[in-house]
């Protein structure tokens, strides 16, 4: 008789702070052997033709859009995720299946002008890739990983966050409903140190694409370096959202809660430091309190809600932790009761010091600082080890594009806050991150190039 206990984990809903349900999470040897499975299955779906590969992507389309309603239910229930958001994102995971189903068939290599004979390049897929989902997004950046690389002719080991399992382990019994091979697309969840370490070591993983903390992702690019496994890294960021006085106030101050509390601030892309031009200062953060009082914090199943709780009681602690001693200028509002809920809060920066103006607080807290002139603003906002994304609002075409170009992050919006689009890439400067996903390149960073010259003597 064994008398190993089984290791499980109690899911828990944020909003209410019930267990939902209690999940077996992987060992060692059920990684492994899941891996291995992973390499079989590899060996025949980067043989499957290409027509037949975008087919299956384009059925696993069609199912998960059949299942929006229930994945969203998922990612209320186990992320906190407002209906609306929730809604959203199960129809994105069909969006960018449906995008990468269109890649076996355009993979396309080149013909380069040599002496001699004809040279010609493939993408050829890597072999088993190795996913690491954080619990922010839990479906979404799943999605950003396993469609390019499925389309590649890579097979998938993905691992989700031991605080949200659920999304991800429905859309692997998704995706054989939709007719992918078993082996194919395996969902194991699991402890960090645990699964998604093994992934990093295994021999047979021959990519890790790495969501989550800049601490953990320094560990894990550390450890893919004794193999020199390909590895992209998409990490933390502390975006800056900077306000010329030639902007339209009012339409930035209304846009300004949307861009930091979304998700309840657990974003990377989270514009959580504010840059306003000194002349409209008062102007500014008179409008935006405005904004922050009518942002509706409520139960994240009512249609009008805007931000739901925070992920765990862990979470809420720590954001709570960057509040004390910091000048707040006002807050919004938060249920009272069950639930991780912090209210949107407003925080002046007393210096770029303080480690609210400096840290990733991953919760709905931002920081505003005035600045005078152009070169200011954007030496403030590049004043980070972080570069992932900005927003720029002025009226003045030729400052945006300055400021655009002068920012060092991968993703900057021009009077909006828009970031991830799965038509465009995305991925971090600085310790925001190594390698881009999405956008039409994307299933390139799970192959090799092999070049083949044939001689015409
Ligand atoms: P985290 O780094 O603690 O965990 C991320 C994932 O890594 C989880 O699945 C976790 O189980 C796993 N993990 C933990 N230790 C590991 C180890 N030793 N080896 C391998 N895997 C391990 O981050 P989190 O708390 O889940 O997520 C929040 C962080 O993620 C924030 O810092 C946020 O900025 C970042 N994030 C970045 C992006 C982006 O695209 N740049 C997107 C979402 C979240």
């Amino acid at each position: 008789m064994s008398t190993t206990t089984r290791d499980r984990w109690d899911v828990v809903d944020p909003a209410t702070e019930q267990v939902i349900t209690t999940v077996d999470l992987a060992s060692l040897d059920e990684t492994d052997a899941a891996i291995e499975r992973a390499h079989t299955a590899y060996e025949a779906w980067r043989d499957v033709a290409p027509g037949d590969r975008a087919r299956l992507l384009r059925a696993f389309a069609r199912v998960v859009e059949a299942h929006v309603d229930e994945l969203a239910e998922l990612e209320i229930s186990n992320a906190g995720h407002t209906v609306g958001n929730a809604r959203w994102e199960a129809d994105q995971v069909a969006r960018v299946l449906e995008y990468y189903a269109g890649t076996p068939e355009r993979q396309f290599g080149r013909q380069i002008p040599v002496p001699g004979g004809v040279d010609v390049t493939f993408h050829e897929p890597v072999g088993v890739v190795g996913i690491i989902v954080p619990w922010n997004f839990p479906m979404l950046i799943a999605s950003w990983g396993f469609a390019p690389a499925l389309a590649a002719g890579c097979t998938v080991v993905l691992k989700p966050a031991e605080l949200t399992p659920l999304s991800a382990l429905r859309l692997a019994e998704l995706a054989r409903e939709a007719g992918l091979p078993e082996g194919v697309f395996t969902v194991l969840p699991g402890r960090g140190p645990v699964v998604g370490e093994r992934f990093v070591t295994h021999p047979l993983v021959r990519k890790v694409t790495f969501t989550g903390s800049t601490k953990v992702g320094k560990q894990v690019l550390a450890g893919c370096a004794e193999q020199v496994k390909r590895c992209t890294l998409e990490l933390g960021g502390k975006s800056a959202n900077i306000v010329f006085a030639d902007a339209d106030v009012a339409a930035a101050a209304a846009a300004a809660p949307g861009g930091v509390f979304d998700n309840a601030g657990q974003d990377c892309c989270a514009r959580s430091r504010i840059l306003v031009q000194n002349s409209v200062r008062e102007e500014f953060l008179e409008r935006f309190a405005a904004a922050v009082d009518a942002f509706v914090v409520a139960d994240p199943r009512s249609d009008d809600t805007q931000m739901g709780p925070l992920i765990s009681a862990g979470q809420r602690d720590r954001v709570r932790g960057y509040l004390d001693g910091a000048d707040v200028a006002f807050t919004g509002s938060a249920p009272d009761g069950p639930g991780f809920w912090v209210p949107p809060t407003v925080v002046l920066a007393r210096s770029t010091q303080e480690a609210v103006w400096r840290e990733e607080v991953f919760g709905p807290v931002v920081a505003v600082l005035g600045f005078d002139d152009e070169a200011e603003a954007v030496a403030l906002a590049n004043d980070s080890d972080y570069g992932l994304s900005g927003s720029i609002f002025t009226r003045d075409v030729g400052r945006a594009l300055r400021v655009a170009r002068g920012v060092q992050a991968g993703n900057l919006s021009v009077n909006s806050h828009s970031s991830v689009r799965y038509w465009t890439p995305f991925g971090g400067y600085k310790q925001s991150g190594l390698g881009r996903e999405l956008g039409p390149d994307a299933a390139d960073a799970f192959t090799e190039t092999k070049n083949v010259f044939i001689s015409q003597s």
